[in-house]
């Protein structure tokens, strides 16, 4: 039995999620039809908002959807929102899909009446001490399609990659393409190799991470050398720092992969520096 309710927004309105109702023949539940966002909130703050909602609308465009919101509607839903859950720390999830179609076929529906459903929850934030303990990270073979830049609700793929490396005992699965190294099943990937900061270049085979372009900009402006080029797998295993990012965990530093320890086996110096650069860019102290 579920004891806990959060409020959710749905299609105008905030309800609880004990309420919050939609038709199984919403595109999104009969064939993954959507696209969403991931968003943390610090001290009540939803953090990199603006960027999320550019990349929500770039999804969009790429599905062919338009946007069902202004960035200022958004900014009062997703605010108001917050509130209605306590405000403080918390996870935000946000998604938008081609909406109810009483015959589910896979061509448009003609009048296209999107869902919009958001939710958030109280998240303990973890502290620097923990996560400097590291995690255990495994290559996993890249199973995905063509489009992984666009942030589709259709996840069978990464669910499938991450519950291998879960169930081998690795904390997050490194998506392997003919020997290149993409990104974490939800993360993005930077490695360090002779104090240079190396993360894979955009393209349509990884997630453009909203952490990932924040962490380029902070070491541009703090003179950190850094290089947005191909990874191979075989570059993972002579890093000497490998870290993961997300919008959700910010920054992670791998102590392991696939066994072997990557560098001292111990978080590095530049995530050291890092973290507290990032962490100051939010304006926090962790
Ligand atoms: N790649 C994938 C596949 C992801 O799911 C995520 C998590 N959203 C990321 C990268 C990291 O993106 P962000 O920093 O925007 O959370």
């Amino acid at each position: 039995m579920q004891t806990q309710s959060f409020t959710t927004y749905l299609n105008g309105d905030f309800v609880s999620s004990d309420e919050a109702k939609i038709s199984p023949l919403d595109r999104g539940f009969v064939l993954g039809d959507g696209v969403y966002e991931v968003l943390p909130v610090i001290n009540g703050n939803i953090i990199h908002l603006t960027e999320h909602l550019q990349r929500l609308n770039a999804s969009l465009s790429a599905i062919r959807m338009a946007p069902p919101h202004s960035e200022a509607e958004w900014i009062q839903i997703l605010e108001a929102l917050v509130k209605k859950n306590g405000g403080g720390n918390q996870w935000m999830y946000l998604q938008v899909t081609r909406g109810f179609d009483l015959i589910r076929s896979h061509e448009f529906p003609k009048e296209v009446r999107p869902t919009v459903f958001a939710i958030s929850y109280p998240k303990v934030l973890d502290s620097k001490d923990t996560l400097r303990q590291g995690i255990k990270v495994m290559p996993v073979p890249d199973i995905r399609w063509k489009y992984c830049n666009i942030k589709t609700t259709a996840r069978l793929a990464y669910v499938l990659m991450y519950q291998s490396a879960k169930e081998a005992g690795f904390n997050e699965g490194i998506i392997i393409n003919n020997g290149v190294a993409l990104e974490g099943c939800s993360s993005n990937i930077f490695l360090v190799r002779e104090g240079i900061l190396l993360t894979p270049p955009k393209s349509p085979a990884i997630l453009p991470g909203i952490t990932r372009d924040s962490i380029l900009k902070l070491a541009k402006a703090e003179g950190i050398p850094y290089r947005e080029t191909e990874i191979l797998e075989t570059d993972l295993y002579q890093a000497d720092e490998l870290w993961i990012t997300s919008a959700i965990r910010g920054i992670f530093p791998v102590i392991e992969i696939a066994g072997r320890p990557v560098g001292t086996g111990k978080a590095g110096p530049l995530w050291e520096r890092m973290w507290d650069i990032y962490m100051k860019s939010l304006g926090l102290q962790l």
